[in-house]
């Protein structure tokens, strides 16, 4: 079997290696390439060829790529929110930790598109050593989110070294990998790798995947490795035009994940950055795509569609609105169906032992 290190090394990184490419945009491609750097590696190229475009687009720079004038270079202020080099602190209890600069295959649409893969996506033994410092020091921290990057190019004896370093932190309670590797490079994910990971639990892994095509047997067998070694499988698709933005391809595609064992998580509408205009939707395209899902298929299969707001404010859950109105005596609202519903609200009275804005509230609900 072919290594995945073997497998990395034959990627193409050279627009004019691309086969099938109309000869007349090679040049505009190799421009936007030295932009943003292309590597494409022999799995995902099978794929492309085998599926279309909506793989296809995924990894094939576009001219639009550098014409795009309306985004943000760092859509999500992660810079500003960067106590340490490669940390972004942004909300209380858990840190996102850039550990490595590198992924299997670039995707077009990446909000890091700034850094990832290019010389700004610095990460060194001494930005990796100062993130654990602040960690260590931060006691509110209760989970490290390792991404880049893509986590899984390291190797695993130095992804190790990461791992055992922040398990030596008392608070920090889970360590969660995000990786698009399952989808993009398969191979990368070995029993060796997975008997390792299985020593730092609780850990979870969020991938990343997006088009039902990208379900194959090798990624199939890659999120099976990582399940039996009870690590939990998340995954984070992000909503994109000409590629899944489609009420069919995003169920198809959730329920092959929960086949897999794949959770999903997160459905994304595309941040606003800089060279991504060509991919984002209009919100009403998520919103039609989760009333297709909530209610019509197994909950499991639901992930939450969520907007990460511009500036650094967060992520934030978008829902199809059901609620048609709430007061004190009843909750209006339509079903998943649109036929109209109501729940009579029970009272804030403590006699009938409503729930109340009082300060005990939370010990007594059992809370600290
Ligand atoms: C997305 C993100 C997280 C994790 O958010 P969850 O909602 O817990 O998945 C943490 N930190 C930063 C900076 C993020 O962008
Ligand atoms: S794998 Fe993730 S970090 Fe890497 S290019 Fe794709 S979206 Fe960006």
């Amino acid at each position: 079997m072919i290594s995945w290190q073997k497998l990395l090394g034959d990627s193409i990184s050279d627009p004019a290696e691309l086969p099938e490419l109309p000869r007349e945009t090679v040049e505009e491609i190799e421009e936007v390439a030295r932009v943003y750097p292309m590597r494409i590696n022999p799995y995902y190229l099978r794929l492309m060829r085998q599926a279309g475009p909506a793989i296809s687009r995924q990894a094939v720079p576009d001219i639009r790529e550098i014409r795009d004038d309306t985004g943000m270079a760092d859509p999500l202020d992660e810079e500003n929110l960067s106590p340490a080099p490669n940390l972004v602190h942004k909300y209380p209890d858990r840190v996102l930790f850039l550990v490595s600069g590198q992924c299997a295959m670039y995707c077009r649409f990446c909000t890091r598109k700034r850094k990832v893969g290019r010389p700004e996506m610095a990460v060194s033994d001494s930005t990796i050593r100062a993130g654990l410092d602040y960690i260590e020091k931060n006691r509110q921290v209760r989970e490290v989110l390792l991404s880049g990057g893509d986590p899984l190019l390291l190797g695993d004896r130095y992804l190790e070294k990461i791992l055992r370093s922040l398990r030596r932190i008392p608070h920090v309670e889970v360590i969660r990998i995000g990786t698009r590797v399952p989808c993009t490079l398969p191979q990368r994910v070995t029993a060796g790798l997975a008997a390792m990971l299985r020593k730092y639990h609780p850990l979870y892994i969020n991938t990343h995947f997006n088009h039902p095509a990208e379900i194959t047997p090798e990624a199939s067998g890659a999120c099976a490795i990582l399940a039996d070694a009870g690590i939990p499988l998340g995954c984070q698709t992000v909503l994109l035009r000409g590629i899944n933005d489609d009420k069919e391809i995003i169920r198809d595609l959730m329920c092959r994940l929960v086949r897999i064992r794949v959770k999903p998580y997160y459905l994304f509408q595309a941040d606003l950055a800089r060279g991504t205009d060509h991919f984002r939707t209009p919100i009403d395209t998520g919103l039609a795509i989760m009333r297709h899902l909530i209610g019509r298929t197994s909950g499991l299969a639901v992930p939450t569609f969520a907007v990460d707001a511009p500036g650094g404010g967060g992520k934030i859950p978008l829902t199809p609105e059901y609620i048609r109105s709430l007061d004190e005596q009843s909750l209006r609202f339509t079903n998943y169906q649109g036929l109209p519903c109501s729940y009579p609200n029970p009272s804030k009275t403590p006699e009938t032992g409503a729930a109340t804005d009082a300060p005990e509230e939370g010990r007594r609900l059992g809370c600290s």
